[in-house]
This record gives C-alpha cells, structure tokens and sequence, in this order.
C-alpha cells in the first residue's frame, strides 16, 4: 500500500518522485507530453531548491548546469542613470551556503527526468489524467487513452491548468492578469562580458526589462508589458520572421544600456501571457494533494514558483514518512498539516511576486519617476522586496533535514 501516483512530470513531479523513492514509497510519475517539453525560458534556483536536492545527493550536479549570480544591478531608462548595484546573491550564497542560479528551464527538466530515471523512477508520457476517483481505500488515475491506474495515493503536480485540481474542486479557468512577457536567448553581447555574473534590470515607463547570464556564452532576457488582449503561454519559439517583426515593435528594442543589443542580436524568442489562478485554502480531498503550481500558482517576477514547489514536496514527503500508513485518517492528518505549514508561505510569496509585477509596469512619467527615485535610495532594490526574499529562501528547514 505504498505506491503513489504523480501527475505531471515538469519541475515537482520528478522531484517528489525521487524524494518518495529515497524514502521507500513506489511512485509512478505519469505526464500528458509525449516526452520531456524542451520549452520555456530560464528559471531561478535559490537555496531551499538546493538544500531539498542535497538530499538526494544531485545540488553539486545542478550548480555545474547554470549559472550563479553575484550582483543585482538596477538601471532608470528615465532618468538615464544606474540606479544601484548590490551583492546580494552573493551574500546569500555566504549565509546560506548556496547560489541562486540561473538555469535554463529545458535543462533543467531534462536534469529532473535523467536524475529520476537513473534512481529507478517509473515514468509513463503520452498519458494525460482526464478524470481521478476515489473509492475506500483506493484512488484510480483514468487517462485520455482510455487506460487506468491505481494507488493509495495521488498527487497532482500538474501545473497552472491542474486537471487534477478541476477534479478535486470544480473547473475553473485560470484568468489572464494582463501582462506578458517576451524573452530570448542573445550570444553575451560585448557591452556585458566583462560583467560579474549579474541579474540587471532597467525600468522605464510601462515597460520592464531584465536579463541575466545562463553559461559562460549566452544570456537570458525578458521583457514584462501590460497587453489587455489576451496571449496563452505555450512558451514555444517563434519563427525567425515572427520574431523580427515582434522585436521591432518592442520599447526596450531601442533601450540604452544594454537591453538594445541583447533584444536585437536574439537568437531565440518566446512570448507568453502571464496567468493567475487563486491560491485554494484547502488542497486535498480524501486519498488526493496538490504540490507546486497545481496549488498556487505564481507570477514569475520574483523567481520563487519553482522553489516553492520543492518546499511542498519536502514536507509533503516528511508528513508522509511520520504517517507511515495510508489510511484515511493518517493522509488526512498528513494534507492537513502540509497545509498549515505552506499556506501562509506561498500566499506571502505569490501576492509580493504580484505586486513587483504591478510596479514593473507602472504607465504614466510622473508615477515611474517616483518610483525610480525611491529605487535610487535602495540603490537600485526595494529593502521590504530584499527582506522578503532573505525570508523565503530560509525554507524548509534549518540545519539538518528530517527525511
Ligand atoms: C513548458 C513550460 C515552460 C515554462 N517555462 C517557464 C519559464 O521560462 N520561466 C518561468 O519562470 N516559469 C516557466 N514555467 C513555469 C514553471 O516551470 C512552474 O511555475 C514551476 O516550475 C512549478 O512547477 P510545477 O511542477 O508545479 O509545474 P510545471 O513545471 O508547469 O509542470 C506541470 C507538468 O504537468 C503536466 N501536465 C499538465 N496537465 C497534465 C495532465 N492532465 N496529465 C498529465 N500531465 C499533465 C505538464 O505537461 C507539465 O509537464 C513553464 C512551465 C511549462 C509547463
């Protein structure tokens, strides 16, 4: 009565997968693309990630594959003036022991997937959950092929549009915020190269842009719009002559600086709508949780969605170890506790991510120069945003692990 299903095998799903198997559970992973997606951009790594994966004996291995930051640097296109540059990163990887890392996103799935495989994680693609039921003590996966299985347990790790979640409490579409977001892949322009590895944004009026270097030759960009027509993620690239024409209209195209010549020497671009999906109170019902995404999903502008799925699938997996068995009352306990202890934590990160999305794309010259000049006596960063940030990374535990 060990065995587990997960659906969905982006960034939790092999991670829960692993940590269960370390902890002698039976997952089974099932994931509705044919194979591991070779999409999306970059995604940040922060410490609780690392302490998690240190479990596992795979955070060294990460580290090789990215890119740790030292610097934030802050730039006003109003004002034409770098407005601060702190050390941050660095002084958190002094604290804590570990960098935050710039990774590519495909990288760093393919990492999970080959990390899960190597440790004897059963994994199933071209298998999409359409429907979960729950009977005494047995939950049954029903999948789009028309096949099923069957567990004691299932997680949903089934990102932003959770099918898993619409089972669970009732569909619901995740509703477009109003921003997107284009990016890219630029060869390390000239103007960077002798940079520190940095996380450099410029703000301007009604417009973002941020970049930072992803291995030792290339850099990651992105640039944050507010867009009332609606734009679906699917984070695919563009066609070369799609990708012109939408560079050409962009504002940061012709930013000084910096963002000019990374926007125009892009040799990959992506563009996506930014999504939001209220954060549930409760996640589970009866033999069936939410991790990551599927519970809470994120705006990206403080780089903590996928960490913050690695924090749920730790103390998920240690509630589990101390339920020992999977009866009723016992996975009731375990989700209820889960709950508790993650609940206050995401709901403090996702609505700050929100709130530096607003400030992100503030309109109107008299508004961002406010801004931009309360920045300039943070050089160049928020003091509450820097605290927040030193907070979260604390997760999910201090000192030695308990699983
Ligand atoms: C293709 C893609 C690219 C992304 N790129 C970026 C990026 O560049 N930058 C960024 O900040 N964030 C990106 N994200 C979001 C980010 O990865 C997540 O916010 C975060 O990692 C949380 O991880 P998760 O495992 O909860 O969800 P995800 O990483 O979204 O993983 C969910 C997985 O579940 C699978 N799935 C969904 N429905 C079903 C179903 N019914 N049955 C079976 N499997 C299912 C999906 O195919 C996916 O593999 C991307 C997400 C995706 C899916």
């Amino acid at each position: 009565m060990s065995e587990v299903i997960i659906i969905g095998c982006g960034i939790a799903g092999p991670v829960l997968g692993m940590l269960l198997k370390h902890k002698g559970f039976d997952p089974i992973i099932y994931e509705r693309q044919p194979e591991i997606q070779q999409a999306g951009l970059s995604l940040s790594v922060s410490p609780q990630t690392f302490k998690v994966l240190n479990i596992l004996g795979l955070a060294e291995s990460l580290i090789s594959l990215g890119q740790p930051l030292e610097e934030l640097s802050t730039y006003s296109q109003l004002r034409h003036e770098l407005l601060g540059t702190i050390d941050g990163p660095a002084q958190m990887h002094k604290r804590t022991g570990w960098p935050m890392l710039m990774i590519s996103r495909a990288r760093y799935c393919q990492f999970l997937y080959d990390s899960a495989k190597e440790k004897g994680v059963e994994m199933h693609f071209n298998k999409r959950c359409v429907d979960v039921r729950q009977e005494a003590e047995r939950v049954t996966a029903v999948f789009e092929d028309g096949t099923q299985a069957e567990a004691g347990l299932l997680v949903g790790c089934d990102g932003l549009r959770s099918s898993v979640r619409n089972v669970l409490f009732g569909k619901e579409e995740a509703t477009y915020m109003g921003l997107v977001q284009i990016g890219g892949f630029t060869p390390t322009p000239d103007f960077f190269k002798s940079w520190k590895p940095t996380l450099y944004q410029a703000f301007g009026d009604g417009a973002h842009f941020m970049c930072v270097p992803f291995n030792s030759s290339q850099m990651v960009w992105t640039t944050t719009l507010p867009q009332p027509t609606e734009a679906r993620e699917d984070w695919r690239r563009l066609s070369i002559d799609a990708a012109h024409e939408m560079i050409k209209g962009l504002q940061v195209a012709e930013w000084e600086h910096g963002p000019k010549e990374l926007v125009q020497g892009a040799t990959f671009v992506t563009k996506y709508g930014l999504y939001d999906r209220p954060i549930l109170d409760v996640w589970h019902k009866g033999r069936v949780v939410l991790v990551g995404d599927a519970a809470h999903p994120t705006s990206p502008h403080i780089g903590q969605g996928a960490n913050q799925a690695m924090e749920d699938c730790y103390h998920l997996v240690r509630l589990l170890c101390k339920a020992s068995s999977f009866t009723t009352d016992s996975l009731e306990a375990a989700f209820t506790e889960y709950e508790r202890i993650r609940h206050p934590i995401v709901v403090k990160s996702v609505s700050h991510a929100k709130m530096e999305g607003e400030k992100r794309v503030m309109v109107g010259r008299e508004a961002c120069e406010q801004r931009d000049e309360a920045m300039l006596r943070g050089r160049g960063y928020d003091p509450e945003r820097a605290r927040l940030q030193m907070e979260l990374i604390q997760g999910p535990f201090q000192g030695e692990s308990e699983i």
